[in-house]
């Protein structure tokens, strides 16, 4: 593998770097590429060019997933990340993790080198934008799809299941189950914060993914008028989300290490003089520490309970995601460490506050190792950055970790 180094392309990787990121391009230079769209479909099609050119054995599976074969052996090497989008996003997330990969293969075939079996993948709809579900193409990989998830509509009533049917997909996605068949996965990543940056390090090792709690909350009480309606006895459903927003974020704040954000909320019939009946809103909660997130998830079960008795509304929570924090494979952590050390990086284990694709392969029992790449202007908006020389030599920490894993 080591002979390969040398062959990894800084100029290559730029390149594909524009090209890839031109699928799905908005006005202002991001990217729209959701889950399941035909923007997606095509980000994987010219991924599966390049790979197949390299000579990898292409598949997309029921969830469709692209996977592309290389080498012998019963088991493999997977190195995957995603290639979809949230709306407007950047370049960098999940593709250029799928970028490496594929410089990886490249490299190795100039330099002539004999692989190990490795499965290449580009995973389907990891952000969850379109649909509401996230970690999609892995979950359906690692038997961790939620129960009656290809029901799930987008906004314009289509169903997952309809999504990838029009997709060529008529099968099961649960049908995507990798049994048995990984040694070990290992993912890159931008890092989309900022201590790597700050550490002036290209890259790091990731060592825990935060455990997320994702809820949709739906406050019911009674719409009326605004002018002739009393204070008292009033269901206003807003007063009593804006109650358990407020609990919450106090939840949060007094425990350290947790995060909880209220990101959507919407208010019906949404009239400036009628009092609002039922409103929705999301729930994101996210902690190293899996005791701390279920605390500030209780503090909103309380203020549930408060709501329901004080203001007279009901309510229900619909869990979106339920995960777990995960720490990642202790060994494989250990080669990422030295791999860095042998490019120059003195490795800077880090804590992930956004979930990826990597803690579906890790909860199903398959070793797992993530390594950062240094990211700026932070992530999810057009301006996320990271340059092709991180990229190259995450390439080339990447060639030396499997030579160490292998
Ligand atoms: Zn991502």
């Amino acid at each position: 593998m080591r002979a390969a180094l040398a062959k990894v392309d800084v100029a290559r990787l730029g390149e594909r770097i524009e090209e890839l990121g031109a699928i799905g391009r908005t006005a202002d230079g991001g990217v729209t590429r959701l889950g399941l769209s035909p923007e997606e479909d095509a980000a994987k099609t010219l991924v599966a060019r390049w790979l197949q050119a390299r000579g990898g054995r292409i598949t997309r599976d029921p969830a469709a997933n692209l996977i592309a074969g290389f080498g012998s052996g019963d088991r493999a090497i997977v190195i995957a990340s995603h290639l979809d989008s949230v709306p407007n996003g950047g370049k960098y997330d999940g593709h250029l993790g799928v970028l490496c990969a594929v410089e990886l293969i490249e490299a190795a075939t100039a330099a002539g080198v004999a692989l190990p079996r490795l499965d290449i993948i580009g995973w389907t709809d990891e952000e969850g934008a379109r649909f509401g579900v996230g970690l999609f193409g892995s979950a359906a990989a690692y038997g961790r799809l939620p129960e009656g998830v290809v029901a799930r509509r987008d906004r314009d009533g289509v169903s997952i299941a309809d999504a990838l049917r029009a997709l060529g997909h008529d099968g099961d996605p649960a049908a995507a189950r990798r049994r048995g068949t990984d040694r070990l996965y290992l993912e890159l990543h931008i890092e989309q914060g900022p201590n790597l940056e700050r550490a002036k390090r290209p890259l790091g090792v990731v060592r825990t993914i935060v455990g997320i709690t994702h809820l949709r909350v739906t406050v019911e009480g009674a719409a009326g008028h605004a002018g002739t309606t009393p204070m008292e006895g009033r269901r206003d459903a807003l007063v009593a989300a804006a109650e358990m927003v407020l609990a919450l974020d106090d939840a949060a704040r007094r425990r350290g290490g947790t995060v909880a954000t209220v990101g959507e909320i919407s208010a019906e019939p949404g009239a400036k003089n009628v009092i609002p009946g039922r409103v929705i809103f999301t729930v994101d909660v996210r902690s190293p520490d899996d005791d701390g997130r279920r605390a500030v998830v209780s503090v909103l079960e309380d203020a549930k309970r408060d709501a329901v008795q004080r203001r007279g509304v009901r309510v229900d929570f619909d869990t979106l995601a339920d995960l777990p924090a995960v720490e990642l494979d202790k060994g494989i952590r250990g080669a990422l460490g030295e791999a860095l050390r042998e490019v120059g990086v003195e490795p800077l284990e880090l804590v992930s506050g956004a979930g990826h694709d990597a803690q579906n392969p890790a909860l199903a029992g398959v070793p797992t190792g993530m390594l950062f790449i240094r990211s700026t202007n932070g992530s999810h908006n057009p301006r996320e950055h990271a340059t092709a020389e991180d990229a190259a030599l995450a390439t080339k920490a990447l060639i030396l970790s499997i030579a160490r894993l292998n």
